[in-house]
């Protein structure tokens, strides 16, 4: 079993003054492929440093299988590493590069050239084994990387932004190459990354970082569903989620969203009865989330109920085709908002357009904690 286990685990840095993880308490899965993600600075790396054994951990325990690594040193902790600038040895050849760990740790010849050889087939570079470094693209020596980790058969396998180097196309394919050798691997991955489209598309599950503090830690479509925060929901999600600030209020029994005079949407009332808690924040400031792509051109749309309670009017000020769809930055008066809709849209820049909210995926905030309501 490799799970990863790190219980009330805080790292400072500078006697104190830098808090670079606060109180991490986190259950990585034997097998799992699991995502640290957050912008710059909060935390991630310090994170996988510490389960490496390279950074001490100034508070708390992590476990490695069962077993407390607090004092462990990193090659006696059964993990590999992959980094970003893939720290290849130049005058190697890739071989040698693959060989080098297994050779410091005295295993017979046999087995390095099986372990070796066996990794080159997985990865697809064979026909590499003699180049050195300064010879192989960057997608090529990624993979050298990769198989460097591979050949020492880690119980787990910890990753910091090992894709970043690599142009934008290339990246997209590592992406897939990496989780169809997660699969065949059946190894627990730790994999930092910024890059939250990484996140979504390989994380069986996610944990969103900000300011060394863990914000969620949840499967890619239940963060982007139900983000617990806005700094969640803002995070993950391209284009962003768009807020604003707005107040709810009853009416008739219903409860209204309200923004200023420039729009006001009834909450249905299943949405009501699901969220019960919302009642709390009636006649009290919110703020109110929603996506570019549950924002759509009411004139369109055929799959969203658009009864006139449910809807927003706004001006079109740019009109952004992506090619399957378009981004429509629109202003219903002083607020303005992203809305990705169908290319059918003949939404024009000036235009006054109709927008169906698709209610489901509505968010409503608090706005003092910016923690979610619903
Ligand atoms: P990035 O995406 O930029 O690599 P990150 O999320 O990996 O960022 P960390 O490198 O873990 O962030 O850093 C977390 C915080 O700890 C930052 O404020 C950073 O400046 C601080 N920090 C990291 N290492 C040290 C160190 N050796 N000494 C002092 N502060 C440090």
């Amino acid at each position: 079993m490799a799970e990863v286990v790190l219980e009330d685990v805080t790292k400072t840095f500078n006697d104190g003054e830098v808090v670079a993880v606060e109180n991490a308490d986190l259950e990585v899965r034997d097998k799992e492929f699991l995502v640290l993600v957050g912008p710059s600075g909060c935390g991630k790396s310090t994170t996988l440093r510490m389960i490496a054994g390279l950074e001490d951990i100034t508070e708390g325990i992590i476990e490695i299988g069962e077993d407390v690594v607090n004092d462990v040193p990193p090659k006696d902790r059964d993990i590999a590493m992959v980094f970003q600038n893939y720290a290849l040895y130049p005058h190697m050849n890739v071989y040698d590069n693959m060989a080098f760990g297994l050779k410091l740790r005295k295993f017979p010849k046999d087995e390095i050239d099986r372990r070796v050889n066996e990794a080159a087939d997985i990865l697809g570079i064979p026909n590499l084994l003699d180049r050195k470094p300064k010879q192989l693209s960057g997608g090529q020596r990624q993979r050298v990387a990769l198989g460097r980790a591979i050949v020492r058969e880690p119980k787990v396998f910890l990753m910091d932004e090992p894709l970043s180097n690599l142009d934008a196309k290339l990246r997209v394919q590592m992406r897939a190459e990496l989780s169809k050798l997660h699969d065949r691997l059946q190894t627990t991955v730790i994999y930092v990354t910024h890059d939250q489209t990484e996140a979504m598309t390989m994380g069986d599950r996610i944990v969103v970082l900000r300011d060394g503090k863990i914000q969620q830690v949840a499967p890619p479509m239940e963060l982007y569903r139900k983000p617990v925060n806005m700094f969640v929901g803002g995070f993950i999600g391209s284009p962003a989620m768009n807020f604003t600030d707005a107040s709810l209020a009853e009416k008739n029994g219903d409860i209204y969203v309200q923004a200023d005079d420039e729009f006001e949407i009834k909450l249905a009332e299943e949405l009501v009865e699901a969220n019960p808690q919302v009642s709390d924040y009636v006649d009290k400031d919110v703020v109110f989330g929603i996506r570019p792509e549950d924002l759509n051109d009411a004139e369109i749309t055929q799959d969203v109920d658009v009864a006139t309670e449910n809807t927003l009017d706004a001006e079109v000020e740019v009109v952004e085709p992506m090619g399957s769809e378009i981004n429509l930055y629109i202003n219903t008066g002083s607020r303005e908002f992203i809305a990705t809709v169908d290319a059918d849209s003949k939404a024009d820049v000036g235009d006054t357009v109709t927008m169906a909210v698709t209610q489901e995926n509505m968010h409503i905030f608090d706005k003092e904690t910016e923690e979610s309501v619903f």
